[in-house]
């Protein structure tokens, strides 16, 4: 399965591939995890993203597709992939189309309130990225990470004026490409969440039984 997951900021891309990537083996690339290890690092590339990931704005499209190169190409063949935050721009759309063949759009569909509710309360582990939410997902015990007892923490782009600018960015750049892979007769597999307080587990199953159909689970 090469799949992309798309949807707004908070809309639960990382929640649902660490989920389908236990569940398929499949490997998961998200880029603002890899732009956040590279801030934390202090690499050459980490300092190149660090005004924007910070600002909640979107990395120059050289450096984006730059990275996903290599991370593709560390990919063994034939592996199931998930892209999480690629492509967030028709220019990236169009890069992608000659580097990766693409089989299905998992699409979660979450109204604006939500999200806001959701992004405000969001902490992440330090040290494997699995994310939770001090209000609807939360770790058993608090703070720390039931996978891997890492620490949790709060992404600084996670704040009110920078999640505003993260939602106009998808609204204006990224929602657009629903359209460009409608067009393209892709398939969207939709994942509708209607509460705030909607776990992931059943939304996940539905999303497999889904993949089952189209024969890429
Ligand atoms: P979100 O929760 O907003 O979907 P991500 O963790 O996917 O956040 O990305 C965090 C930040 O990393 C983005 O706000 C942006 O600065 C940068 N980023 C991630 N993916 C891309 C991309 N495809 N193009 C440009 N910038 C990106
Ligand atoms: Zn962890």
């Amino acid at each position: 399965m090469r799949a992309i997951i798309f949807g707004a900021p908070g809309a639960g891309k990382g929640t649902y591939s660490t989920r389908l990537k236990a569940k398929l083996g499949v490997e998961v690339i998200a880029m603002g995890d890899i732009f956040r290890a590279q801030v934390k690092e202090n690499s050459e590339l980490g300092k190149k993203v660090k005004s924007y990931v910070e600002k909640g704005a979107l990395v120059p499209d050289e450096i984006v597709v730059e990275v996903l190169k290599q991370h593709l190409a560390r990919i063994p063949q034939g592996a199931g992939v998930i892209l999480d935050g690629f492509p967030r721009t028709l220019e990236q759309a169009k890069t992608l189309e000659a580097i990766f063949e693409l089989d299905v759009i998992l699409l979660l569909d979450v109204p604006d309130w939500i999200i806001i509710e959701r992004l405000s309360s969001r902490r992440i582990c330090k040290n494997c990225s699995t994310v939770y939410n001090i209000r609807f997902l939360k770790p058993k015990v608090e703070g720390i990470c039931d996978k891997c007892g890492g620490e949790l923490y709060q992404r600084s782009d996670d704040s009110q004026d920078v999640i505003k600018n993260r939602l106009k960015i998808y609204q204006d750049q990224t929602s657009p490409l629903l359209i460009y892979y409608k067009d393209k007769n892709v398939p969207i597999i939709t994942s509708k969440t209607t509460a705030v307080d909607t776990p992931p587990e059943p939304l996940v199953k539905q999303m497999l039984e889904e993949l089952k159909k189209l024969k890429l689970a």
